[in-house]
């Protein structure tokens, strides 16, 4: 592939890059509207990792304990640790039933109740009045909530003639001499062609970048390509420090065992077989939220409470819930046990892990999907012509940390606002914007030097090494000292990722090539992640560093958060490797303002 060849082109009044339920709750959007849609997706659409979802999206239906929105808005504020905004939190909260009712019309076979209605569970940080009790408002399909919401919206797709491009991998923005966007560049995998697909508008959702850990329970495609191709376009990545572990992920083989677990009643358990949660929670114990559940597992360990020869994992037990109710509501949990522990969870515990699960950054936008970045003493300026939705955007509900369910949530609900405010664009803008005439350049030079390196490393040891750095750095506690090594680490590997090679050249269905191409993208995540987080001087949410006290007043809240100087978002830019920050908006659209307090459940 040299540069100056000629690329196929192609033109769409919007491409779609990635074909998770975000991507696809939006092209639904376009495609009923009218509009010439592409989502492109690295594996075929139903093979996202969306699909994989267990437990539940978050809705105030109340079909089994009372709730409304109102709740739902402040736990979420308060999950997130008062980095959420709470514009876009109220957004989501009240538009949280009308799409699940709207799946549900779509034909989502969802659990049900006797009377009919959604079944609904508890899950962690979800609660009544205002944190008095758990409350009943994860939508279920049993433990596959993901995989009933993503083939229903695929189906949706197929019926309103939206075009797929399966094994097609997404490379660049293509921005113009304005800072518009008008389009991407892209990698037919079978025949290892690059195209430039001309676009109105670029809609990213190309889903997490929990690949950029060792130890995850994402699917092997989270690589953070949209990051990745925010960052090389200038975009800044928000609020990277912030990963979730989440508490249940089976000992040593990473698989998640959903909150839903816990929704059903099971419980955590020392070596002891104490029900440790009711030290560090005693309202919700179990159903606290995952940084809060996290940190209470790693503390057990670090304190010689763990389990097994080596004191090193916590077991969940759901011996209690009873046969019926585990092959009922739990069927893949009980797959999943004998599969990769080789336990009956109707009989024994299951040794788990804080594991990483989720990044609550991303690439910055809007509550319309656009992506905003500061300029000239604007916080929140649009990038014309490019949106984000889904796990690789930060709108920011989730702040500093997500409570369990609201992701399916965040993906339909701005999906679908996305998809919407994209037809307004495109039903009053009829033409498209010129390409630049250095369109692919910046691909190409990427293509060419990995082609023409014979000397380089290959790319599985950098990316394991970035993994091992990250997972080392990077975890459930951080200290100083160590996030500061983490950062000398990771920019000595962006120079080994600058000189990655490809033992074979050829063209079909070459993964090699993939491969090097991701681990640019985790690169970018990782680096992001790394600066953030060392810049950041207090705990909040998922990001406890152990060098710090706990409030005075508060034993049992978590290290100190300090509001006056921190309450702000990071931005990270990979141009020059620096920060900015912006502020959090703790102004709601209509309702009052929830006020910073301490984190106690
Ligand atoms: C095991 C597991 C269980 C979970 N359970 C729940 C739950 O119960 N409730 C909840 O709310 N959340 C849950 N989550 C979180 C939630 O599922 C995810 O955050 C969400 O599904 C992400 O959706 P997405 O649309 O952003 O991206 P994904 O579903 O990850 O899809 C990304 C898409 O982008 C495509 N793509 C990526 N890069 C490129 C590229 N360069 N070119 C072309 N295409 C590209 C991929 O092929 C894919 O189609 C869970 C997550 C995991 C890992």
């Amino acid at each position: 592939m040299q540069i100056g060849t000629t690329l196929a082109k192609r033109k769409f009044d919007v491409v779609i890059v990635g074909a998770g339920g975000s991507g696809m709750r939006a092209s639904l959007q376009l495609s009923l509207a009218g509009l010439n849609v592409a989502v492109l997706s690295k594996v075929f659409p139903t093979r996202s990792h969306t699909v994989a979802a267990q437990g539940g999206i978050g809705a105030s239906l109340g079909n089994m304990s009372e709730d409304n929105w109102h709740y739902h808005f402040y736990d979420t504020v308060k999950g997130s640790d008062w980095l959420g905004d709470q514009d876009a939190i109220e957004f989501m909260c009240r538009e949280a039933p009308k799409v699940v009712y709207e799946l549900e019309h779509f034909g989502m076979p969802f659990d049900r109740n006797a009377d009919g209605t959604i079944y609904q569970r508890p899950f962690g940080g979800h609660t009544a009045n205002y944190g008095e009790k758990p409350v009943q408002r994860a939508c279920a399909a049993a433990d596959r909530t993901g995989h009933a919401l993503l083939h229903t919206l695929y189906q949706q797709n197929v019926k309103a003639r939206t075009q797929f491009f399966v094994e097609w991998m997404a490379l660049d923005i293509i921005r113009d001499a304005e800072g518009d966007t008008v389009g991407v560049t892209a990698l037919e995998m079978e025949t290892g062609e690059v195209h430039i697909l001309e676009a109105k508008t670029v809609l990213l959702a190309t889903g997490g970048a929990g690949r950029i850990f060792a130890a995850s329970t994402n699917a092997f495609i989270n690589t953070g390509d949209g990051l990745g191709m925010a960052a090389r376009a200038g975009i800044p990545l928000q609020d990277m420090e912030f990963w979730q572990f989440h508490p249940t992920g089976v000992a040593g083989a990473g698989v998640l065992l959903t909150e839903g677990c816990r929704g059903e009643g099971a419980i955590l358990r020392n070596v002891n077989g104490e029900r440790f949660m009711e030290r560090y929670a005693p309202t919700l114990k179990d159903l606290a939220p995952r940084d809060f559940v996290s940190r209470s597992m790693d503390q057990e360990i670090k304190e010689g409470r763990g389990c097994g020869p080596n004191k090193d994992y916590i077991l969940l037990d759901m011996t209690h819930l009873g046969a019926d109710t585990i092959a009922k509501r739990l069927p893949s949990v009980l797959e999943i046990g004998h599969n990769f522990a080789n336990v009956d969870i109707t009989k024994e515990p299951i040794p788990v892990v804080p594991t990483i699960h989720y990044q609550m950054g991303g690439i910055p936008t809007n509550i319309n999907g656009q992506v905003v970045v500061p300029n000239n003493g604007i916080h929140n300026e649009v990038i014309n012509g490019l949106y984000a939705v889904g796990e690789c955007s930060c709108v920011s509900v989730h702040g500093a940390n997500r409570l369990g369910t609201n992701s399916l949530l965040d993906l339909l609900v701005f999906g679908r606002a996305a998809g919407n405010h994209i037809v307004d664009f495109n039903l009053k803008n009829k033409t498209h914007k010129p390409l630049p005439k250095d369109a692919a350049d910046r691909t190409l030079a990427r293509l060419a030097r990995l082609d023409s390196n014979s000397g380089g490393e290959y790319s599985q040891r950098v990316a394991g090494d970035i993994r091992s750095a990250m997972q080392q750095h990077a975890g459930v506690f951080r200290t100083q000292a160590g996030m500061d090594e983490g950062v000398t680490k990771i920019a000595a590997l962006r120079d080994r990722v600058s000189n990655l090679a490809l033992k074979d050249k050829s063209k079909v269905f070459n993964t090699a090539r993939v491969e090097a191409l991701e681990v640019e993208n985790l690169m970018e995540a990782a680096q992001a992640t790394m600066v953030s987080a060392a810049a950041r001087r207090e705990c909040r949410g998922a990001h406890t560093v152990d060098d710090y006290e706990h409030p005075a007043d508060h034993p049992t809240a978590p290290l100190g958060r300090d509001d006056a100087n921190w309450m702000k978002h990071t931005l990270w830019y990979a141009e020059g490797n620096r920060l900015e920050y912006k502020p959090v908006n703790l102004k709601p659209l209509t309702v009052d303002s929830v006020p910073p307090k301490v984190r106690t459940f």
